[in-house]
C-alpha cells in the first residue's frame, strides 16, 4: 500500500533560518520513525537550502512553495525547478491559491506542470473551487482548473502528480470552517473522473494521491482519512505548530496501520 503524504505549507514563515530548524527537528525526528508516512516540508525557498542538510531519509523530506515555468532565463526573483532540486527539494507546489489571487492562471499552472515533470521533482497541483453553492458551478470551477492543468499529459506523467484539493473558502484563518468529508469525497470524486475522461482509462485516475488542504487540524484530521477520499493531507497553519503537526503525522500513521 502506498504511504500517506502529509505536506506542510510553511508558507511567508518562520523569520529566520533559526526557527525554521526549530520547527523541522521535532517534526523530522517523528516522521523518521513512521512506517505508513511520508513528510513533506515546504519552508520557504530561502531555508531549502540549510534545511537540505539536516534531511537524513525518505520519510521526512522538503518541497518548493512555487517554481518557475521557465529554467535558464533571466527572471529577477524567480525560482526554477532545477535550483530546488540542487537544494533538496523532491517535491514542488504549484497553483496554491494564494499564488492565483495574485494573478497566476491555471495556464500558468500547466506550463510550471510540465517544468517540473522534466526533472525529478513531483509536483503538487492545487485546484479548488471559490465559493461551494448549490447550483453546481463549483463542480463547473474545478473541473476547468483540473481540464487547463493536465490536458495532454500521459499515463506515465500523470502518475507522478499529486492532487490537492484546496477549496478556497476553507483556506486560511479567515475560513469559517473546513470542508466536510463528504464534500471533500465529491471533490475528489469529480478530480478523478475528469482525468479517466482525459486518460479513458480510469486506472492512473484512481491511483493518484489525492490530498486535502483546508483548516486541517489534528481533530478533524481523522474524519478526512476515514470518508474524504483521500491520501494526505496539505496543511498550512498547524504546520508551523511543530506538536500541532507531529499529531496529524502520528493520527494518519495509526489510521494507516489499521488499514
Ligand atoms: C493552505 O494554505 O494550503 C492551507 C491548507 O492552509 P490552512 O491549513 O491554514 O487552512
Amino acid at each position: 500500500m502506498k504511504k500517506l503524504l502529509i505536506v506542510g505549507n510553511w508558507k511567508m514563515a518562520p523569520n529566520t533560518a533559526k526557527e525554521a530548524v526549530k520547527i523541522w527537528k521535532p517534526i523530522q525526528k517523528t516522521a523518521h520513525n513512521l512506517k505508513h508516512v511520508e513528510t513533506v516540508i515546504c519552508p520557504p525557498a530561502v531555508y531549502l537550502a540549510h534545511l537540505g542538510t539536516l534531511v537524513t531519509d525518505r520519510n521526512c523530506v522538503l518541497g518548493a512553495q512555487d517554481v518557475s515555468a521557465d529554467t535558464d532565463v533571466p527572471h529577477t526573483g524567480e525560482i526554477s525547478a532545477p535550483m530546488v532540486f540542487d537544494a533538496r527539494a523532491r517535491y514542488a507546489i504549484i497553483g496554491h491559491s494564494e499564488r492565483r489571487a495574485r494573478g497566476e492562471t491555471d495556464e500558468t499552472v500547466a506550463a510550471k506542470l510540465r517544468t517540473i515533470l522534466s526533472y525529478p521533482l513531483s509536483p503538487i497541483v492545487c485546484v479548488g473551487e471559490s465559493v461551494r453553492d448549490d447550483s453546481g458551478a463549483w463542480v463547473r470551477e474545478l473541473k476547468k482548473q483540473v481540464k487547463t492543468i493536465v490536458s495532454g499529459l500521459t499515463e506515465v506523467q500523470l502518475a507522478r502528480v499529486v492532487i490537492a484539493y484546496e477549496p478556497i473558502w476553507a483556506i486560511g484563518s479567515k475560513a469559517k470552517r473546513s470542508a466536510t468529508p463528504s464534500e471533500c469525497r465529491d471533490a475528489v470524486g469529480v478530480i478523478r473522473q475528469i482525468v479517466a475522461d482525459i486518460l479513458k482509462s480510469d486506472t492512473v485516475a484512481q491511483s493518484m494521491t489525492a490530498l486535502y488542504g483546508g483548516s486541517v487540524n489534528p481533530e478533524n484530521a481523522i474524519e478526512f482519512l476515514q470518508d474524504g477520499g483521500i491520501q494526505g493531507f496539505l496543511v498550512g497553519r498547524a504546520s508551523l505548530d511543530a506538536k500541532a503537526f507531529v499529531q496529524i503525522l502520528k493520527v494518519a500513521e495509526t489510521k494507516a496501520k489499521k488499514s
